[in-house]
This record gives structure tokens, C-alpha cells and sequence, in this order.
């Protein structure tokens, strides 16, 4: 199924119960968003410790949604880390406002600076967007005191963290006033395409909600139902909703998620004891974040450039698949935003590589990768 590699980047284990319980979704001829959904949503606010879960079609329309939420519109500027995925940068866009770029905080701490943020706040600045990169929290304590001080939205992108904490323990999340998962196929609950907001606050997620199916006062399930025979339209929603098929393997799925999460961090703490002495390379975080981290992906940092390029070359040639992370301003799109005050963001992004993670990986293939990794740093 994975194509050519020994080692691939990650692998989805797709158990009986899970695709039983999408072919029952088919059976039942009910296939749109309807009772599986709000099951899920259900499901995936418990185990996120926030109060309301909204699914959407995508972890992108997420973020489209949480910043509409939000009130970001033309004139606005919103802060997004300089190291992220594009969508994180790409959605307060679509409303209209503009993005500045933050630094991380060292080249060594991808994670975005609460001190640059603070530093790039203007009187049009309207939100901030936190992203937990890799699996881990941002510092959202700090980015939260923060934005209530100058009465900013804080919106927090875990499209790679769901399950994470941060370092005092809290639940990632729940600090931001709107926070984003994603279940893309290469997440730690892969749906294909899938996402979901979660919040706090009973009038956000009401207008997440409406949002996400073209802004009509009532839904299809309702009107099959026979609760709602029409319906009005408030605003320009879109149509970000998720299908039943997919919430019920979310719902599935999210049952083994914590064991998911725990063999990934057994697999972390292994490479990590592996990969620990080895020459030329350095590990990202400590022991409280592989605790506290969900690890979506495995980064260890290179102490050079050269070093990152002979890794991303030499590992396939040996089976093993390998990522990285460009900084946004090395992007055609964002080439604007190229002003070099980016410096912790754009270093950490030459010298890192991702290596291969999932709940199932085994210890012969983590020891494989550290052997090559070895070899090649070795040579
Ligand atoms: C995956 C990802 C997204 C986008 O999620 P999709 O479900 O693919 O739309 C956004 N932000 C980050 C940080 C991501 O890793």
C-alpha cells in the first residue's frame, strides 16, 4: 500500500471495527452530516477537555471558520508563525486581512516567539494564531495574557496536536478562544479529510456551525427529521461540513487514539535514547515535551545545512522517507514577507528532518532509521 519505501514517513493501520463502522454509515443510506456527526463531535470534545466541538470538511476550512469567528476581516492584520503549514497563514487571507510573520523563538525552539509576537502587534493587529508544531504546545499561557492585554483573539492551530498538553499540564487548546484540529491522512486521527473547531464559548461554535453549512438556520438532518420544513439564510456561509461515513471512523478511531499516542511517544523516546550521542545532530525539546507532545512528526535538528541535505538524500537512498518544513517566506506567495527577521524560524527550518513516525511503528524500524541517520552523520 505505501509505495517504495522500507521505512515510510507514517503508515495508517485501518482496523475491522473501523471500516465496519463506516459500512454501516452506507448501509444506513444516511450519508450527509447528520447524528454520526454530532456523536463525534461529542466524542472529540471530551477528549479534548473543551466544552464544544464543531466538525468541518477540513482542517483548513478550521481555520477559515476560527478566524470568521473571530471577526477578521479587510484592514485586519493577524500574527502567524513564520514556521508553520501554509494553511495556517493562508486562511486569515481569506477573510481579507493580512498576515505578518512571527519568528520562532530559537533556532532550536520551533515553536513561535511570544516576545516577537508581542513586537509585531500594531492597533490593526485583531488576532494571533498559535500553531503546535510537531505535536507540540505552543507557549499558549503566555500568547494568552497576551492577548488579553491588548484585546486580540487567540486562535490556536493543533492541525498536529490533538491529545497534546502543554508543559503545566493543561490540555492544548484550551487557552484559545478557537482552537483547529485537522484529520488529513497524515494526522494522528487520519480521515482523509476532516477537521474540527473547538471552543469555549457557546456563540462561537453556534457561529462555526452555522458557518459551515452555508450560514441556513436549518440542516438537512433537521428537515429529513421533520423539525424544520424551511429555512432562512443570515450570512455567506460556505459548505465546510464533514459526512457521516467519516465521523463514524472518527468516532472509531478516536477510541484507540490514546493508545496511538502513547506507542508514538514510546517510538520518540527510543529514537531520542538512539539518536542521543550521535555526532552532528540535536534533539528538539526535553523530557516534558515528549510527555506533554502528541507527536504528530519525529524533527531532529542538524548542527548544519549540509548535514540536512546529505540526511534528506542518503536516507531514501536507503529506504527511508524523510520531510522538512520550509519557512513560509521561502514560498513564492510569501516571498514578500522575506525581510530577514525571521532568523530562529528560517535557521531551524534549513537544519532540521523529519524522520518517520506512527502509533505502529516498530523498534527494528526506529532502530533501522537510527543506524542510517548514524551512518550518514558518521560519514
Ligand atoms: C495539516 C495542517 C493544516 C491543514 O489541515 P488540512 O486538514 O490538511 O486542511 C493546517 N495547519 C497545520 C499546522 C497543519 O499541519
Amino acid at each position: 500500500m505505501t509505495a517504495t519505501w522500507d521505512v515510510p514517513l507514517t503508515e495508517i493501520h485501518m482496523s475491522d471495527e473501523d471500516v465496519a463502522a463506516v459500512m454501516d454509515v452506507y448501509a444506513s443510506g444516511w450519508l450527509t452530516m447528520g447524528p454520526r456527526t454530532k456523536e463525534f463531535e461529542t466524542a472529540l470534545a471530551a477528549f479534548s477537555g473543551v466544552s464544544r466541538a464543531v466538525a468541518v470538511s477540513s482542517g483548513t476550512a478550521a481555520l477559515h471558520l476560527a478566524c470568521r469567528a473571530a471577526g477578521v476581516g479587510p484592514g485586519d492584520e493577524v500574527i502567524v508563525p513564520a514556521l508553520t503549514f501554509l494553511a495556517t497563514a493562508h486562511a486569515p487571507r481569506y477573510c481579507g486581512a493580512t498576515v505578518v510573520l512571527a519568528d520562532a523563538t530559537s533556532e532550536h525552539d520551533p515553536n513561535v516567539s511570544v516576545a516577537d509576537v508581542e513586537r509585531r502587534i500594531t492597533p490593526r493587529t485583531r488576532a494571533v494564531i498559535a500553531v503546535d508544531l510537531f505535536g507540540t504546545s505552543a507557549d499558549t499561557a503566555a500568547l494568552r495574557l497576551l492577548c488579553d492585554r491588548h484585546g486580540l483573539v487567540l486562535i490556536e492551530d493543533m492541525a498536529q496536536a490533538i491529545g497534546a498538553r502543554r508543559r503545566d499540564g493543561a490540555p492544548a487548546g484550551s487557552a484559545a478562544d478557537l482552537a483547529c484540529l485537522s484529520f488529513f491522512s497524515k494526522k494522528q486521527l487520519p480521515l482523509g479529510e476532516g477537521g474540527a473547531v473547538l471552543t469555549g464559548s457557546d456563540e462561537r461554535a453556534a457561529t462555526v456551525a452555522s458557518l459551515r453549512s452555508h450560514a441556513m438556520t436549518s440542516g438537512t438532518w433537521d428537515r429529513h427529521r421533520g423539525h424544520s420544513e424551511s429555512y432562512d439564510v443570515v450570512d455567506i456561509g460556505h459548505n465546510y461540513r464533514l459526512d457521516e461515513p467519516r465521523a463514524a471512523l472518527g468516532l472509531s478511531r478516536l477510541r484507540h487514539l490514546g493508545d496511538d499516542l502513547a506507542a508514538r511517544r514510546h517510538a520518540v523516546a527510543r529514537y531520542r535514547a538512539r539518536l542521543a550521542g550521535v555526532d552532528g545532530i540535536a534533539l528538539v525539546g526535553d523530557d516534558v515535551d515528549v510527555a506533554c507532545s502528541s507527536h504528530f512528526a519525529f524533527p531532529v535538528r542538524t548542527d548544519t545545512a549540509d548535514l540536512r541535505i546529505a540526511l534528506r538524500s542518503e536516507l531514501p537512498v536507503r529506504g527511508i522517507q524523510t520531510t522538512r518544513y520550509p519557512v513560509l517566506s521561502a514560498l513564492a506567495e510569501y516571498a514578500e514577507h522575506a525581510d530577514g527577521s525571521h532568523p530562529s524560524a528560517t535557521t531551524f527550518a534549513d537544519r532540521h528532518v523529519c524522520l518517520p513516525l506512527w502509533g505502529g511503528i516498530g523498534d527494528d524500524a526506529v532502530d533501522r532509521v537510527c543506524d542510517a541517520v548514524a551512518a550518514v552523520c558518521g560519514a
